[in-house]
């Protein structure tokens, strides 16, 4: 399960807080309303370093950011596992 802090209006914050991608409500412990998720920063990661690919076609297919990467699984029909 992804890690996300909370935050509540009266300044509580909550961090590190395992929860389901599936938004849930999440109470404040000190004024009991309805606290905040913010957006999980962990997922955010830099573009993929440039490689040649030799699983996507006959010939290697050099790959250079994950939109290119994208795009030539799709023009293949493909789809990425895992
Ligand atoms: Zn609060």
């Amino acid at each position: 399960m992804p890690i996300y802090d909370f935050e509540c209006s009266c300044g509580n914050k909550d961090v590190d807080v395992y929860d389901s991608p599936v938004e849930t409500e999440r109470i404040c412990p000190v004024c009991k309303t309805g606290m905040r998720r913010l957006l999980p920063l962990i997922h955010i990661s830099p573009d993929l370093e440039p490689y040649l690919d030799e699983n996507l076609d006959s010939l290697p297919v050099y790959v250079s950011s994950r939109r290119q990467l994208r795009d030539e699984l799709k023009k293949r029909r493909l789809v990425q596992i895992g």
